[in-house]
């Protein structure tokens, strides 16, 4: 099971859709900004209802 999620660029907030696969559980990846094509560091989190929750940050956040 797919989800669509929108999430903010941490770099130039621009809303960007990505898809999570609610099935492969908790998940921390990387994603380019499609706009800035920036690295956005995503953090999957799997609920047990398979909500998922989405948590981003920029690599100078750290
Ligand atoms: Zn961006």
């Amino acid at each position: 099971m797919t989800d669509f999620v929108n999430i903010h660029c941490p770099y130039c907030g621009e809303s960007i859709e990505i898809v999570v696969d609610a099935s492969a559980g908790d998940q921390i990846y990387v994603e380019d900004c499609q706009v800035c094509c920036r690295p956005i560091d995503v953090r999957v989190t799997v609920g047990d209802d398979e909500e998922v929750f989405v948590t981003v940050s920029g690599e100078n956040d750290a």
